[in-house]
This record gives C-alpha cells, structure tokens and sequence, in this order.
C-alpha cells in the first residue's frame, strides 16, 4: 500500500465506478465496507463492527473464543449481541456498531426416560423435530414455525399452539448462560432462579445463552374438529376447549378479515388424540398445518376484498370438506416461514400481538373493528392461541391465562407505510392496556414507553436487575436503546 492510503488499482476502481455515474462508489479510501445486518422485518438496516458466527454446544472452543470476544468488546464500549434466524423486527438482533453473534445449531442429545433433550442454544426447531420424530417425540411447546432456534424461543419467552400450555419457558428444565465477565452459569426455576426469570423474555440482555434442556413429549396423530361460530361466541367455546378438555392437544382460532366480516365470524379448531394410535406413526412432514390457506390466495388478499372472501370460504367450507385433517402432532408443528413469505419488495410482512384476558376479549374485537380497518396497511390474518398463566418470567406478557391474538398486517416499506404501522399500533396497544393485557415484544419497536411500563408491570424491575448484572452495558440491541435504556 503506497504511504497515502491510495493504491493504484483503488484508484482506478473508483474512478471507474463514478464515470458509470454511481454517487456513492462502495470503495471508500482509508476505511473498510462496513458490515450491515437487517432483520425479518427489513426495516432495520445496522451496521456493525464484526459478525461472527459460531457453533458447537457448549464445547471449550466456543466458550473460549466468546470469552476473547466479550472482553475485547467490553475494552472498546462495545455492545455485544446474540442472535439465531433474526426473525426478530425491531433490531432486537443487532448491536449497532457492535460485535454480533450468530449461533448455529447441531444434533440434540435426547434422553428418552425423563423426557428431556438438551439443545445448543443456535439449533433451529427443524433440527429438533427431525431428531425427535424417529424417537417418537415431539417438542412440548415452539412457535407455529420451525425457522427459529430455540436459545431465541426462550429469549423471547415464545408461545405455540400446544394446548394447554403456558409460554416455552415454562417447559425448559434448565439452561447454561455466559455471563458478562465469561463466567457460565446454570439456570433453572430452582437455582439461579433469578437470573433464570430475568433471562426468560430477557432479548439477551443477561448473557450469551450456550444450551439448554428443555420438555418433550410423546408425539401423536390428532385428529381437527372445525366449528364455525359467531366471534362473539368464541371466547368462551375457546377457554372450554382447552381448559376444560383433557384430551385437547393443540388449539387455534381465526376470524374472518374481510371488512364486510371483518372479526365477526369465527373458526375454532381443536386437535385431539386418534382413538387408536398406530403402532408407528408417519414420519413429520412440512405444511400439514398451513397447507389450510394455499400462498396465492393468502397474497392475494392485498387491496382484494374478493381474495379475502375466497380465503376465508376456503378456511371454513372447502377445507372441511376435502380431507379429514388428520396429522402428527411434529407434522402440525414442521412449518417453514417461507410457506406464506412475502416476495414483493415494496412491501413487508409485519406481525403484531396482543394477550387478551379472556373476559375482556369481546372488547377487544370491539377495539380492533374500530381501527384496523381504517389502517393503509392491508390486514391479512389473525390467529387465535391459548397461553397458560407464566408466573416466572419478570417480563412476563401472560400473568394469568390469556388468548394470544397474532396479527399478520402487508405494510409498504416506505416512511408513509411506517407512520401508519405506528399509529394503528399506539392506539391498539393503549386499547389492549386498557383491558387489562399487552402487547409482544420481538416486532416492530412502536410501542410508547409509557405504554411499556403499563403493559409490563415488572419493567422497573427488569431494568434494575440488567443494570446491577450487567453495569458496563455489554448486551445491548435496539430494543434496549429505544425501550429501556
Ligand atoms: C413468521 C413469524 C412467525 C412467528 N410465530 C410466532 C409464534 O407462533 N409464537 C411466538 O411466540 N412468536 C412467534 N414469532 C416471533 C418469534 O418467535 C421471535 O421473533 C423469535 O425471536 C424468532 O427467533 P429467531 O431465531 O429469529 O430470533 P432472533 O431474532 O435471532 O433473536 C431474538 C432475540 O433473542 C436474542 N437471542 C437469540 N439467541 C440468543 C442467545 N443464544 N443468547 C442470548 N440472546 C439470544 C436476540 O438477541 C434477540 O433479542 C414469529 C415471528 C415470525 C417472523
């Protein structure tokens, strides 16, 4: 390199690159391409200093060279942050300016007898079903898709459909955590039961999560009963099925979102165990689940109040009619994100969701028919879950039982399409918070702080504890820079 930082054929290069009238040439002299991470959202564009992506469960090469990294980054004031598919869409994933970590999975280690299977924290949930299902075993509770690692499930303290259960962390048994200073610590409700609380729905803010050990359960053929009913009725249809039914294994709920029905007619399906299960059971297949809405109709509801209609006649007449339904319970679980993903590039997927106390649900379609529809972002789907009551996590978002509202909106990406995302988002929030529920936190960062401390009683809590285990500030994201900091 010549001593003025110029060599001959940058020079060239740049030359080069701005006689083809390119403004803003990628070579810029004296400094490297920075690295830029985004999310599932697309939104969050972020650069940052390094990214590094690392495997191998808990193995001392991993551990040592997180060791090395944490404390360099802590010389220089650097964030750190750890992540896995970041499907996360409010920068929750990314260190600005920092060092970022991608985890990587490998093959569960599973102990049959007491119905526990140890995972790295990078695996993704297609790892794991695939190395239960030949076991006969099924994953107690993920999320519907399986694209996320289960290290992020528990940092996000994810929920699925499995009925009747509580949020992911109240199936994990216990799990190892890289501290801030590099020391590893075992957590479980019952040592480090602190730390383990604060890590559960913590986005990474405690440490760098290596494994853990979570439930599984025997996996099964279940059989659906559909019910179409009013939404009015479906509350409390919805809360018997899975409270008061035993055999109710997986549960779920939609309403219809055509704005001539738009959340007044409801579906409820409900899964329960095959009379006589076979000896050996199918082995797990992708879009058993999902299969129930094909691709072209669902992207076609954009701006097509038809398309809506023909979805929601398919979900409630055609579907039924045509096949039994019946599947496992890994194949109902074994969906890949991309099923329904969105290729147009003008806009974006962007989801929403809301914990309702079930007595106040009425309420809160009342709340939703008054102001989704009036959004610019078109409204593609609403799923209805059942999460059990999450007495651990201080963050909790179901302290007593709550139905999970998940809402799939089409947003433009552009700074109008934002704006509204906003606005549609406030007012949702402070309706939900009014009725005594809340809001999730891996979406967009639209919420008011106040909004934040309402919805989260335990915030102040929260944000003492991450000061007092990590005073330097090591773990850091966007979520703590626009939320808590
Ligand atoms: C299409 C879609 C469907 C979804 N369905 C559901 C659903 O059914 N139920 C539900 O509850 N949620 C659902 N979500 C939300 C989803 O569960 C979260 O966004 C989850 O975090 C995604 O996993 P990930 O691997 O992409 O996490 P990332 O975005 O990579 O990470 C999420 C957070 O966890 C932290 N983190 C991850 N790994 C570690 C680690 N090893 N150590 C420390 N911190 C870590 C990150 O820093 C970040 O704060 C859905 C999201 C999408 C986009």
């Amino acid at each position: 390199m010549p001593k003025d930082g110029f060599s001959r054929r940058a020079v060239l290069k740049g030359g080069a690159l701005l006689s083809l009238g390119c403004a803003f040439p990628s070579v810029v002299y004296g400094a490297e391409r920075r690295t830029v991470l985004n999310d599932a959202s697309r939104l969050n564009p972020t650069p940052v200093l390094r990214h590094l992506t690392l495997g191998g469960r808990g193995s001392t090469v991993l551990l040592e060279t997180l060791r090395v990294e944490l404390k360099a980054a802590a010389a220089e004031g650097r964030p750190v942050c750890a992540s896995a598919a970041r499907h996360s869409m409010g920068g929750q994933s990314i260190p600005r300016d920092g060092l970022a970590v991608t985890l990587t999975g490998d093959q569960p280690e599973v102990d049959s007898a007491t119905l526990t299977c140890r995972v790295s924290a990078g695996t993704r949930w297609s790892q794991v079903i695939r190395r239960l299902d030949p076991l006969g075993l099924s994953p107690a509770v993920m999320q519907s898709n399986h694209d996320f690692a289960v290290g992020s499930t528990f940092c996000v303290n994810a929920h699925g459909w499995p009925a009747p259960h509580g949020p992911f962390g109240s199936t994990v048994r216990s799990l190892r955590l890289l501290l801030v200073d590099g020391t590893l610590v075992t957590c479980s409700p019952a040592e480090n039961a602190e730390l383990f609380g604060l890590a559960m729905g913590g986005y990474g803010l405690f440490g760098i999560l290596i494994d853990l050990d979570i439930a599984v359960t025997p996996n099964l053929v279940l059989v659906p009963v559909v019910q179409r009913m009013e939404a009015g009725r479906f509350a409390q249809a919805f809360m018997e099925a899975v409270e008061g039914d035993p055999q109710t294994r997986m549960a779920y709920g939609r309403m219809s979102v055509a704005r001539k029905s738009f959340f007044r007619d409801a579906l409820l399906t409900v899964y329960r165990p095959l009379d006589k299960q076979p000896a050996t059971l199918p082995a797990a297949v992708s879009g058993g689940f999902l299969n129930t809405v094909s691709r072209d109709i669902y992207r076609a509801q954009i701006g097509n109040e038809t398309a809506k209609h023909a979805r929601w006649l398919a979900e409630t007449r055609l579907n039924p009619a045509l096949g039994s339904g019946i599947a496992t319970r890994n194949s109902l679980m074994n969906e890949p994100v991309s099923n329904l993903a969105n290729t147009d590039m003008r806009r974006t997927d962007i989801l929403h969701e809301y914990f309702v106390p079930p007595e106040r649900f009425d309420d809160f379609l009342e709340a939703c028919r008054a102001i989704i529809p009036k959004a610019r972002a078109e409204f593609l789907n609403l799923t209805l879950r059942y999460v059990g009551a999450d007495p651990v996590a201080v963050m909790a978002y179901a302290p007593s039982p709550r139905i999970a509202a998940v809402m799939s909106f089409s947003q433009e990406a552009s700074p109008v399409g934002e704006v509204d995302m906003m606005q549609v988002t406030e007012q949702l929030i402070d309706r939900v918070v009014g009725l005594g529920g809340t809001f999730y936190l891996p979406y967009r960062l639209h919420a008011r702080r106040d909004q934040i401390a309402a919805g989260y009683p335990r915030l102040a809590e929260f944000i003492a504890a991450k000061r007092r285990y990590d005073p330097g500030l090591l773990f850091r994201n966007a979520m703590w820079s626009t939320y808590f900091a």
